[in-house]
């Protein structure tokens, strides 16, 4: 796997609005975009720190996956993505490495990523989701 850095960091929130004042208002970030992924069933809103994002996720559907994460766990850091070159590969290497993949194959993600989550049970606690910018070539 070929990981260049940090691409964001995912936070699931209750209410993005509130969120969104807290990360301009307090830590004096500028969200840059609000965007709704129906695909899984969130809302998202966009904050740059350096060159990683920090992406705020609410559920749009109790039963969604940001829904159920926070019922369970409540409001928090919800996965980290990694920007990898080559995410077709990158899945096939750790599948082989025997980490379960949650997308067997990449999918569009927010901004137009294509994105692949791994699970959590495989990366010790840590719902990783590897992403791959294709517009950037
Ligand atoms: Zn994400």
């Amino acid at each position: 796997m070929n990981i260049s850095h940090i691409e964001h960091i995912g936070i699931a929130v209750k209410n993005l609005e509130e969120s969104i004042q807290y990360w301009e208002n307090v830590m004096g970030l500028k969200c840059y975009a609000v965007e709704e992924v129906k695909d899984q069933r969130v809302r998202t809103a966009f904050f740059m720190v350096g060159g990683t994002k920090i992406e705020l996720l609410e559920s749009t559907d109790p039963e969604g996956p940001i829904g159920k994460f926070i019922e369970k766990k409540g409001e928090g850091v919800h996965h980290l993505a990694f920007a990898v070159k080559g995410i077709e590969q990158s899945l096939e290497d750790v599948a082989s490495k025997g980490v379960q993949l949650i997308d067997q194959k990449p999918r569009r993600g927010a901004e137009g990523l294509d994105i692949a989550f791994l699970h959590p049970k495989s990366t010790f606690g840590v719902l990783t989701e590897l992403c791959e910018n294709k517009n950037d070539k």
